[in-house]
């Protein structure tokens, strides 16, 4: 058992007598505090990587690997799924300026869930759930409904809404991130979320990030339809 600040005091009540999750994670500092919080609940879990919202190749496979260190430390199989970005590109055309938390991350978070539930349908998993909300940046009504409303599209999918902030969770997190030497994003993840974030540091006078792929830069300036 970890010493944190802010200890767990409440047991997590699970929501199905099957005692087994699907857990879609984000990242390994959001995702760290669920993988804890379940295994010491006792109920079997199981991680689905599926974010093609990362950008670009290099920063998607840094935090998969980052996720993948944790999940091998505590015992919890992992789920590589793919990483189609080009149709997450495809899906995001016309909202490439929508500011975070608008369309395009209700796009973004319902291509996420539905694949987590297909997956979850096929693989005899009754319950999904996701690290995405624990993050104090992200509106958690949001996710909850993109969660909710993809696991309806399969009979005995249901999605666990469990507010992973509460009870000190979102203090946890940071710890766990720390404690772990997790590496630390300084963006959402996409490509849009990179620029503004950038466009940010340079209104602050902060150095850039930069992509250093080109077809990532070549997609971030509207030539690349491919
Ligand atoms: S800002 Fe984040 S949640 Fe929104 S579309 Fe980009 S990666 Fe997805």
């Amino acid at each position: 058992m970890q010493e944190y600040s802010q200890p767990r005091t409440e047991k997590l009540e699970f929501p199905h007598p099957s005692n087994k999750v699907l857990m879609h994670s984000c990242c390994a500092p959001c995702a760290g505090e669920l993988m804890e919080a379940i295994a010491e609940a006792g109920i079997e879990q199981t991680i689905f990587f599926y974010n093609p919202n990362i950008h670009p190749l290099k920063e998607y496979n840094i935090r998969k690997e980052e996720n993948i260190r944790y999940a091998e430390k505590l015992g919890i199989p992992f789920i590589d799924a793919d990483y189609d970005v080009q149709d997450w590109f495809a899906r995001a055309k016309g909202m490439e300026r929508d500011p975070e938390r608008g369309r395009r991350c209700t796009m973004c978070f319902d291509m996420r869930f539905a694949r987590t539930a297909l997956y979850a349908a096929e693989n005899g998993f009754n319950v999904i759930t996701s690290s995405l909300g624990i993050s104090r940046w992200k509106n958690m009504e949001q996710i909850n409904d993109c969660g909710k409303r993809m696991a309806s599209a399969y009979d005995g999918v249901e999605y666990w809404d469990y507010n992973w902030r509460k009870d000190g969770g979102g203090a946890r997190m940071y710890e766990i991130a720390k404690r772990e030497e997790f590496y630390a994003q300084q963006y959402c993840g996409c490509i849009y979320s990179l620029r503004d974030t950038n466009e940010w540091r340079e209104s602050k006078g902060r150095e850039k990030i930069e992509i250093g792929e080109t077809w990532y830069e070549e997609k971030l300036q509207g030539k690349n339809d491919s």
